[in-house]
């Protein structure tokens, strides 16, 4: 399988959180659902720095591994938020716009999103493998389950999807301006934004789109986000999976259970 992103790197394996993930080392991306990806493109900071931003409180900074990870746990522990604010993490993400809309709900952060004023929309659109059922007690949720003629409803999808591209080509071509053009599309387009975003609020966001209660959708860009995290922030991860994310998650789960103690 090929990168979604730079379309030229080979994919390999990587297991995290008892699950696996298609991971493109030429672009430092993994690929999400059919089409997507989401890319660390850079990043400032680390463990390190939230040591040191908490340490100037009292004109000192770091006092060697064991004290530094017990200060970070401390201020875990104690949702001491601020120190966790002077790193940054600057994503490149493609996803499909319902989730994309999802997404832009969490303010601290910067974004900037493709425009289809300015751009024609490539044919890319999310093609769910499976459907799901309304989920029984949980009035925003679904579940898998079974559903009468599913192949013919996603095939119905795929045709809708088609149709509509079809069409927005035709209005294109006639001379239409793109940003009405557009407005024909379904909620599946994807699109592409970049998302730079400091490990606090990076933190409040696998919090609320790891846990179950999210979309299976956005869940699935959340897990590789914590998959960066650990590998740029190991220690401020494993604390804040141990002891302050609150969601309901077999994935952090299984890694509460492996990372380390500190
Ligand atoms: C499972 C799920 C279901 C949801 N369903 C709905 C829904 O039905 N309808 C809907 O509209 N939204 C829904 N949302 C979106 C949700 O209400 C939040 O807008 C979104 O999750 C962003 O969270 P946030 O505000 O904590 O993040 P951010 O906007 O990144 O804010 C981070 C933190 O900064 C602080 N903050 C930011 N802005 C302010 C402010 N103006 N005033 C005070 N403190 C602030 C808060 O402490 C906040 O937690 C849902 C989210 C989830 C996860």
């Amino acid at each position: 399988m090929r990168c979604a992103r730079c379309k030229r790197g080979f994919l390999l394996d990587v297991k995290f959180g008892g699950e696996t993930f298609q991971f493109c080392g030429s672009c430092n991306s993994f690929n999400v659902l059919d089409k997507g990806f989401i890319a660390l493109v850079d990043f400032v900071g680390g463990d390190e720095m939230v040591v040191r931003a908490a340490r100037i409180s009292y004109g000192k900074e770091t006092k060697g591994v064991d004290q530094d990870k017990k200060l970070i746990k401390y201020m875990m522990e104690h949702r001491h938020g601020t120190p966790f604010e002077h790193s940054l993490f600057i994503f490149h993400v493609k996803a499909p716009i319902f989730v994309a809309r999802q997404w832009f709900r969490h303010r601290i952060g910067s974004f900037n999103e493709i425009s289809g004023r300015y751009v024609e929309y490539e044919d890319d659109f999310y093609i769910p493998k499976k459907l799901r059922i309304q989920h029984p007690k949980n009035k925003q949720a679904s579940i898998y389950g079974d559903i009468p003629g599913e192949d013919e409803l996603i095939s119905l999808y795929e045709e809708v999807v088609r149709k509509s591209y079809e069409v927005y080509k035709r209005f294109l071509q006639a001379g239409v301006a793109r940003e009405i053009s557009r407005t024909i599309l379904p909620l599946s387009l994807y699109t592409q934004f970049y998302w730079s975003v400091n490990p606090r609020s990076l933190m409040n966001f696998i919090n609320l789109r790891a846990s179950e209660d999210a979309q299976e959708e956005i869940r699935e860009y959340a897990k590789r986000i914590s998959f960066f995290f650990y590998d740029r922030m190991p220690w401020t991860f494993s604390s804040f999976v141990k002891y302050a994310f609150d969601g309901k998650s077999q994935f952090i789960q299984n890694l509460k259970e492996k990372l380390e103690n500190l």
